[in-house]
């Protein structure tokens, strides 16, 4: 059968067929007890398999290219459980350097705990992924474009690396989104989503999602039974509601950040511009090779005598905050918050500085977002 197109596959993919009324929409089915004797499968929240959860699994899998898919109540649930389903005492894991906070302190405040080894790379090459892989490596998890600095990986590189080393590879896929991103075609074995930032896209759902070749799923959601951190049926119900509007949502958040990024690199009062749908951008050709589209995510560096903070506060529409990805454009200063634990020094060593800011990119006219940030720009 041809597969459907990818807005096609985000409005009907999945959906509960409502037998009843012929309603338009998936029912939602709230039950958590269902027939025991003389069932194939039985079904249970916890079990990832309720009517609503096989909605979100089946949408998402056909948006990666996966065989299967689980939905998850946030996107660390997915990424724990994920990790631990495929490291056991004496592991070790390859982790990318640069990584979304919580999964940074996921890794260094629990793995030791647990007899879990891990390294984190020096740089985002392969050679670097590379470097750091020893006899008992068993997974290599990678995070791109990365935050903040939109870093770019190479995707089917690592995911090659991992499998002539008979590793299992892991990629957080939630800048991207699987409209601009699959990873899977790629070679990557997993791929991980927090639901809460552009799967949801209106800032009020908390999810995650894991898509992947069948066996691998099933062990992810056979950890998932005993960790917990499965999606509600009222969630998965809403989340599938923003689904439906992905491809749409994306196309246009491409749009708006690439025309915000033109713009600010010709700004004086703006030092540079990381995004990776400049050419000016040093991974740009191999962005253009693995990625569908750009994304909504930037961050800019105001130029040495501007303060970010007064440059926040002029700022009328575009809201400082910590989350990213809805359909509002949000502005959040690295420096304090996913690396405020780091000093200054280290801070500079790796690019970040107290001007760095990274941009959310909304649905907003673009016009309008640059305007908020042109008449913020003032000395
Ligand atoms: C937000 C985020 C997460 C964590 O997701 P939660 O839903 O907050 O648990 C993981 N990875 C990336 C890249 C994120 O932006």
């Amino acid at each position: 059968m041809k597969k459907n197109g990818t807005h096609t596959a985000c409005v009907h993919e999945g959906q509960i067929k409502d037998k009843q009324f012929g309603g338009a929409v998936s029912p939602i089915y709230l039950a958590t007890s269902y027939p025991f004797l003389d069932v194939q499968e039985k079904r249970y929240p916890r079990y990832f398999n309720t009517p609503n959860q096989e909605v979100i699994a089946e949408k998402l899998a056909a948006l990666e290219n996966a065989e299967a898919a689980l939905p998850f109540s946030s996107g660390m649930a997915a990424i724990s459980t994920s990790l631990f389903a495929f490291l056991e005492r004496g592991d070790h894991v390859v982790f990318q350097n640069e990584i979304y906070g919580g999964s940074h302190h996921l890794v260094q405040e629990e793995f030791s705990k647990y007899g879990i080894e891990y390294s984190f790379t020096k740089g985002m090459e392969i050679s670097d992924f590379k470097n750091e892989i020893r006899k008992n490596t068993k997974v290599i998890y990678l995070e791109t474009p990365s935050n903040p600095l939109l870093n770019i990986t190479d995707v089917r590189g690592v995911a090659t690396l991992a499998k002539e080393m008979g590793l299992v590879s892991m990629i957080d896929n939630t800048f991207a989104s699987p409209i601009n991103q699959t990873p899977l075609d790629l070679g990557v074995d997993l791929v991980i989503h927090s639901a809460t930032k552009y799967l949801g896209g209106h800032s009020d759902i908390s999810a995650g999602a894991v898509a992947g070749k069948k066996e691998l799923v099933e062990r992810v959601m056979y950890k998932g039974r005993n960790f917990g951190g499965n999606l509600s049926d009222f969630m998965c119900f809403l989340l599938e509601r923003s689904m439906k509007t992905l491809a749409l949502r994306i196309e246009r958040h491409n749009e708006n950040a690439q025309f915000v990024a033109e713009n600010l690199v010709q700004n004086s009062l703006v030092r540079k511009v990381y995004y990776p749908g400049l050419s000016s951008h040093k991974n740009h050709e191999l962005a253009k090779r693995q990625m569908h589209g750009f994304g909504g995510m930037l961050s800019f560096e105001l130029a040495d005598d501007l303060d970010a903070k007064v440059f926040q506060h002029n700022l009328k529409m575009i809201k400082p905050s910590m989350s990213l990805a809805g359909i509002e454009s949000t502005i959040i200063q690295p420096s304090l918050t996913s690396h405020a634990l780091l000093s200054q020094e280290e801070r500079m060593k790796i690019g970040i500085s107290d001007n760095l800011l990274r941009l959310s990119v909304g649905l907003e006219n673009k016009e309008d977002i640059l305007e908020d940030l042109m008449q913020a720009l003032i000395r």
